[in-house]
């Protein structure tokens, strides 16, 4: 018999208790602990609240966690209530799937005033992460400023500019709702210092902004180059690009909201008094690739700023950390022997959803190989015995479908769920 533990239950915990399954059938025992009482990771609090249908891919992790094998040990924080080397003394391999759930900072003067947040902190909140449950971002300004142009970016902008019955069968949290209904933004404004044939949205994603009640987005057609250069482009950014393209015929005069790419724009300060009220920007042009400060510089007014410039792994005591990745430091997943890590915890934060199955059957290659048939560890008992010890409040996936179950009863009109957005609502929902 194998032992397994999973540090996160998000995709690439549970797509590696999958392969896991499917390497050694019955004769493995996974464990994936969660420091939140609920499952699924950024499934629950990073997939946008309006993409329900890439949500539903948890009903595939699902028939993991409910098969006799695997175990969901949710409320345990690993490095704080149960250390690594605990664990290890217990499982034979320990996986650290903690995706990076921390902002990469903006490392800008003026990065700490007030209503200026990183997308994990802002996205959590209109997901109900309880971490940021009380953000309480001020929307009654007229400008938004989002950094970045990747996916994520996407997502803000979208929100920000989305009306209550957008957001039908969404499920957004009902703090977010309440707060984007009396919202005063007018024009939210997409900076990116690169150009349009650099930008990481994908074309799905960047069509659905022509799509929006309100939102209007903008492209100034100065910044696209020649058509023909398109031509050059790999397919995806090409569709991208198309997109780019057709909303540079759109007016943003009389829009309820102006979605403005600003290309060739790099932020380099953010300044207000207390509250961010403008951004000094600077433009670029691109060598190699490569965005280069030209010396012109701007304002661009902004009361509200989310910099969604990509994310980093929380290191954990005792495991070492790749600082300047913002993720462990590891050979192929391999970090020390009997413990491993994937998905971003592995690689950093790019790729989709489906990225993190491979990694998933990648890394249990790599324990299979690297542990045979077990060292007869006492696996989950050893486990179980010392949370009794520590008299830890584990929830199990029962629970959590109670939990499930309390969500969905509470839902408004239309809406798969209303999440509890507090720690101890969720533990005293379970029953
Ligand atoms: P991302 O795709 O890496 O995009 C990050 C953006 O931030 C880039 O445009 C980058 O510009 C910019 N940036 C980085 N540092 C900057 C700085 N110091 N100043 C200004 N701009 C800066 O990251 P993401 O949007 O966080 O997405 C993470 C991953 O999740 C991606 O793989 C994404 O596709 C995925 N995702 C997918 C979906 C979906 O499929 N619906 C939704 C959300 C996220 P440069 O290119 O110039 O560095």
């Amino acid at each position: 018999m194998r032992h397994i533990a999973i540090i996160g239950s998000g995709p690439a915990g549970y797509y590696t208790a999958e392969a896991a399954l499917k390497q050694w059938g019955e004769d493995v025992k996974v464990d994936i602990f969660d420091r939140l009482p609920v499952p699924f990771g950024l499934i629950r609090t990073g997939v946008a609240p309006d993409h329900q249908s890439i949500k539903g891919v948890s009903r595939r992790y699902e028939q993991t966690a409910l098969s006799d094998n695997v175990r969901f040990v949710g409320n345990v924080t690993i490095g704080q209530d149960v250390s690594i080397e605990e664990l290890g003394g217990f499982y034979d391999a320990v996986v650290l799937a903690t995706g990076a759930p921390r902002d990469r900072p903006l490392d800008l003067p003026g990065d700490r005033l007030g209503n200026v947040f990183g997308s994990a902190a802002f996205v959590g909140w209109y997901n109900g992460h309880p971490e940021f449950t009380s953000l309480a971002p001020d929307l009654s300004g007229e400008t938004a400023v989002v950094i970045g142009m990747g996916n994520v970016a996407l997502d803000v902008a979208r929100i920000l500019s989305k009306t209550r019955d957008e957001f039908a069968g969404s499920d957004i949290v009902a703090h977010a709702l309440d707060a984007l209904d009396v919202s005063k933004l007018r024009r939210i404004v997409i900076l990116g210092r690169r150009g349009p044939h650099q930008i990481m949205m994908t074309p799905k994603e960047l069509g659905e902004l022509g799509h929006l009640s309100r939102g209007t987005p903008v492209v100034d057609p100065q910044d696209l180059p020649d058509g023909a250069e398109d031509a050059l482009l790999e397919p995806g950014i090409r569709k991208s690009v198309s997109h780019l393209r057709a909303f540079a015929g759109n007016d943003a005069k009389g829009a309820d909201i102006a979605i403005e790419f600003d290309f060739f724009a790099a932020p380099r300060a953010l300044l207000g008094n207390g509250k961010v009220e403008a951004i000094e920007v600077e433009r670029t042009r691109i060598e190699d690739g490569r965005a280069v400060g030209t010396g012109a510089f701007y304002e661009l007014p902004a009361s509200l700023v989310v910099s969604c410039i990509g994310y980093r792994t929380v290191p954990v005591p005792g495991v070492p950390f790749d600082e300047r990745a913002g993720r462990f430091a590891n050979d192929e997943g391999r970090i020390l022997p009997g413990l491993y890590c994937v998905g971003w915890a592995r690689r950093g934060p790019s790729g989709t959803i489906g990225t993190n199955r491979p990694d998933g059957f990648a890394i249990i290659e790599q324990i299979a190989a690297d542990i045979g048939e077990g060292a007869g560890k006492a696996g989950r008992a050893g486990f179980d015995a010392l949370a009794e010890t520590r008299k830890l409040d584990v929830v199990t996936f029962r629970d959590w479908k109670r939990i499930e179950e309390a969500e969905s009863a509470r839902a408004r009109s239309g809406a798969p769920r209303e999440k509890f957005v507090d720690v101890a609502d969720m533990i005293r929902a379970r029953g």
